[in-house]
This record gives structure tokens, sequence and C-alpha cells, in this order.
């Protein structure tokens, strides 16, 4: 009898601290392995919403991917791309996914992973709009060209930065001439209302195209930049880059590789 009373009391104290473990294990699983990416969605096709509104794209599948085999659980959050890096900087996202450029400038506040898609810029107009731009290969005179234009970019973006480097710095260009979006979409709707409203948008080319792949609007020229995308973290959580970048290191020319260039850019 007495013995049957211990057996009961241990059994009990191991229930009760085997739940407790548990417990405690699910709370720290839960903040410990959840990754909040940010985006801005409207970045097509790396990352826009789909008709349900869902956040869809290469760089969302992407960076999903990498996260998952790595046991995270994944949550996307649309932010503009203007306030990605401060976000990242107050911890309310964990990861940027977007298109982001690997700068110099944000390579000093935050870190990015290792590149895994190579851009450039380029010109996107409203076709039969009337807008005149010199596709020459010389720069010279195509960025004289469009020095009279009214052209739009998101803010931010290094399409911004290349028509304040390009044409406001070099004071070819009106300032007031110079329209910059919290979106691309909203760039995109001004450019489908034609000229009265904007001419042109700078922004990344294969982005260019697939906002091109309305009839209605064309891709008048390719401004050659060689910018490399890269996911990124906040400045000293080398942990998390260095596991990202083992990862990527496996997808890049992988099957699941070849099936998402196939996905999203065919
Ligand atoms: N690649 C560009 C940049 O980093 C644009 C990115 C974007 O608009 N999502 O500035």
């Amino acid at each position: 009898m007495i013995k049957d009373r211990k057996i009961l009391v241990m059994v009990v104290a191991i229930a009760m601290l085997s739940s407790a473990i548990l417990l405690s294990g699910c709370t720290e699983e839960k903040d410990e392995n959840k990754i909040i990416v940010g985006t801005s969605a409207d970045f097509p096709p790396f990352e826009y919403t789909d008709a349900s509104g869902k956040i869809i794209g290469f760089d969302i599948e992407l960076i999903t991917m990498i996260l998952e085999s790595l046991n995270y659980t994944v949550e996307v959050k649309d932010i503009g791309f203007d306030s990605l890096i401060p976000s990242l900087q107050s911890d309310k996202i964990d990861v940027i996914a977007a298109g982001m450029t690997i700068t110099e400038e944000r390579d000093e506040v935050i870190d990015f992973s290792d590149p895994y898609y190579q851009a450039d810029q380029s010109v996107l107009i409203k076709k039969g709009s009337g807008v005149e731009i010199n596709a020459s290969h010389d720069l010279e005179n195509f960025t004289a060209s469009i020095a009279n234009l009214t052209i739009g970019a998101q803010t931010g973006t290094t399409g911004a930065g290349w028509i304040q480097e390009n044409l406001i710095d070099t004071e070819m260009m009106d300032e007031e001439n110079f329209k910059q979006y919290d979106l691309y979409l909203d760039a995109v709707a001004d450019l489908d209302i034609g000229p009265d409203r904007l001419d042109a948008i700078i922004l990344d080319l294969a982005v260019a195209q697939a906002f091109a792949e309305n009839v209605n609007r064309e891709v008048a020229y390719t401004i050659v930049t060689e910018e490399n995308y890269g996911f990124g973290v906040k400045e000293g959580n080398t942990e998390l880059v260095e596991k990202i970048n083992a990862e990527l290191e496996m997808i890049i020319g992988s099957d699941d590789w070849t099936a998402l260039i196939n996905k999203y850019f065919e």
C-alpha cells in the first residue's frame, strides 16, 4: 500500500514535470522558430498578391523554402519598401525579402545574404503615349532624351537613386518632374492615366517586364546597372545570414531552383 502511494506520487510528479517542460518548450519554440519576413508586395514577379490577396512571388517562395528547411515557420508582412530597413532595425521583422539590391549604403546598416539575382534598371512607358526615348546605346543620349519627361520611381529604391544622381543632381531635370511613390503599383496606375500624370517609370527590368505583360505598356530602355539582390537581416545577425547562405548555396542550381525560375520568369 505504501509502495503504491509512492509510485503514484512519483507518476504524478513525473507527469507534472514533463508537462511543464512541454509547455515551456512550446512557448520558447513559438518565439524562436518563427521568422517574420518583410516585403513590399508591389514588385512582380518577386513579390505581389494573388487574386485572393495572398502574398506570393519568387522571393517569397525562395525565402520560405530556405527558412522552412531551417525549421522555422514563416510569416510574411507587407510593408512599404522604404520602411523595410527601419522595421528590421526595430525588430518588427527578421528578414527582408523584397528584391532589395545590395548597396554599400544599405550594407552599412543591415547585413545581406549572398546575392541570389542580378538586375538592371529600365524605363517603362505607356504604349502610344507619344513619349520618345532615344534608345541608342549611348547612355548620355538616352539620359538627355528623358530629362524633359515626368518620371516616377518608388521611394528609396535604386531606381529613384538613379534618377536623383543622373537627372536631378546633374541639373538636367527639374525636381518637380521627379515623382516618388510609396508603391510601384501607384506609379503604374499614374502611367496608365498618361502623360498628364506620368511619362515614364524607372524600375528593375524584370519587374518592368512583368508590368509590360499588359499590352498598353512597354519597356523602352534597359539601363545596365548590374545590381545584385540579397536577403536582408539585422546588422550583426551573422548566425542567421550564415544559415541562409548555406541553404541558398544548396538551392541555387538545383531542380527546385529551376522550377522556381520557370514558374516566375517564363
Ligand atoms: N532593387 C531595387 C532596390 O533595391 C528595387 C526594389 C523594390 O522596389 N522592391 O532599390
